[in-house]
């Protein structure tokens, strides 16, 4: 169980369900302009996380590229390589 940590904030939903996030927090959790927030539930909370794209074999997040619309890691990359050598 996560424990959640109050920032005192209240802010209201506008008519189209959106609300801002207050600079401090973005500042404080590196959220720039444009980065993307995946979305969790967690009975009755929401939980922002930003979107880090994962690699579909080991989902390691670092450095990972696209490819064929699948996201891949440089490490996967490489031991995909050897076992194609290897045949
Ligand atoms: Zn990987």
């Amino acid at each position: 169980m996560v424990k959640l940590k109050s920032t005192g904030i209240v802010r209201k939903v506008d008519e189209l369900g959106r609300i801002v996030l207050p600079i401090e927090l973005r500042r404080t959790l590196d959220i720039a302009e444009k980065d993307s927030l995946e979305i969790y539930m967690d009975g009755p909370s929401i939980v922002l996380r930003k979107y880090q794209p994962a690699c579909i074999f080991c989902d390691d997040a670092k450095d990972v590229i696209m490819f064929h619309g699948k996201n891949i890691c440089p490490k996967c990359i490489k031991s995909l390589q050897e076992s194609l050598t290897q045949e």
